[in-house]
């Protein structure tokens, strides 16, 4: 049989949310013994994660009970949780205790209507004991009757246990076709392009035979799916070469690198949008369509829905934005001494943008139109070195800097693995 897609679970967990520190690498803790043999070679344990059952080493009492007589009550829309207690038969004075008791660490009255309440009386009484509040699937309040009619609440919170899963795809007809094949969620495709935008070209460049994977968190909550994470690393092969990123955290800001250390993100995005087709690259001479006259074409169009958001290719300064003639709405970036970008036929720019803003790169700036002498909604894409207009789609963009030398060693330690759970094993054409 033919298989295009598949998931393995490589079988060891992260020991928590809170391990993704700044530290850049941290412990695994393992979940089952089959774990990818070349996953463990050096890393390391440390003595407390050696607990293999994930029941036993969460003590924490569980989010339900069956001890009680169980109601169940929810604030409705336009209304508080005062109201929805009052409304449950319980003394203004006992609200007010239970406010109090959270107030440290949670303000009731932010709760949100629809959130389930549980309120748990004794079986034999029906004095009630405990109310419960879900917040989330992650927080839970408790607040509990003591003695002498005092309240003492506490938060019960869960932390999804995180998986590392690698998914493989090979391109037939698009990227999104193969990665929702193999169960990659839209958001990680999108993360997947972004990791890769100063390399690859994902509107124009790929075609069939191409092929893909990831290594990306899967967090679960009491043994079931809860949400995914992050990408850690990636692979895309286009037409045979193997691009590859491996995620690392450097200075507390999360990157991606090559398997090398060599920063994966450009000193340029390859776009200035994300999903756009090409209608007029650059040329010295060209027929003008509403001038009718040949002149020039010294930037790139894309063509692109109006509305479509425009992304600075580079940090940089603004150095002038507003009407520009022929360009309409125009924006013109300065990145350093010798490079600058500009962007015409806006619809509009993002609010708050002025003369002299900082602009980072990938930030939206205005969003596509076709404002100044445009034909349909499109934007105009000029690169300057120097002062002078470049082909943006025929320069060799220079690259960020790479990874600090007393990183690296830490850095080759997660890349090794992670390269090795990138090849392409279980993929069969
Ligand atoms: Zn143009």
């Amino acid at each position: 049989m033919k298989r295009n897609s598949t998931q393995r679970n490589l079988g060891f967990a992260l020991a928590g949310l809170v391990a993704i520190s700044l530290s850049g690498w941290y412990t695994w803790s393992y979940m089952k013994k089959q774990a990818i043999d070349l996953v463990q070679e050096d890393v390391q344990i440390t003595e407390s994660d050696y607990e293999p059952e994930v029941e036993d080493a969460d003590p924490r009492p569980q989010f339900t009970s069956s001890a009680f007589h169980i109601t169940t009550i929810s604030v409705q829309k336009n209304s508080s949780i005062y109201t929805t207690f009052q409304k449950a038969g319980i003394d203004s004075a006992v609200i007010h205790d239970w406010i109090a008791a959270c107030a440290s660490f949670y303000n009731l009255s932010s709760i949100a209507a629809g959130v389930k309440i549980e309120m748990r009386a004794a079986k034999d009484t029906e004095e009630l004991q405990e109310v419960f509040i879900e917040v989330s699937p992650l927080l839970g309040i408790l607040i509990q009757r003591q003695p002498h009619q005092t309240w003492y609440a506490e938060k019960l919170e869960k932390t999804p246990t995180m998986d590392l899963v690698a998914m493989e795809g090979k391109i037939e007809s698009s990227l999104w076709e193969s990665a929702a094949k193999a169960g990659l969620h839209s958001q990680a495709i999108y993360e997947l392009t972004d990791i890769f935008s100063s390399q690859i070209d994902f509107e124009r460049e790929i075609h069939g035979g191409d092929s893909w994977s990831v290594v990306i968190e899967k967090r679960s909550l009491d043994g079931k799916f809860y949400d995914w994470g992050k990408i850690h690393a990636a692979r895309y092969t286009l037409s045979d070469v193997d691009h590859k990123a491996v995620l690392f955290t450097v200075n507390g800001k999360q990157a991606y690198f090559t398997p090398e250390g060599e920063s994966l993100s450009g000193m340029f995005l390859k776009s200035p949008l994300k999903f756009s087709r090409i209608t007029s690259t650059f040329q010295v001479k060209r027929f003008h369509p509403i001038l009718k006259i040949n002149r020039p074409h010294h930037g790139v169009d894309y063509a692109a829905a109006t509305g479509t958001p425009i992304h600075a290719v580079a940090d940089g300064r603004v150095e002038s934005v507003g009407w520009q003639n022929g360009g309409g709405n125009s924006i013109r970036i300065r990145h350093n001494s010798t490079y600058e970008t500009a962007y015409r036929h806006m619809s509009r720019f993002s609010s708050g943008l002025h003369k002299n803003s900082r602009v980072q790169q990938g930030e939206v700036i205005g969003y596509v139109g076709m404002t100044g002498l445009a034909t349909a909604p499109h934007l105009h894409f000029e690169f300057y070195e120097n002062g002078k207009y470049m082909d943006p789609l025929g320069i060799k963009f220079p690259r960020k800097e790479s990874l600090p030398k007393d990183q690296l060693l830490a850095f080759k330690q997660k890349s090794k693995k992670m390269v090795a759970l990138l090849q392409k094993p279980d993929i069969q054409s």
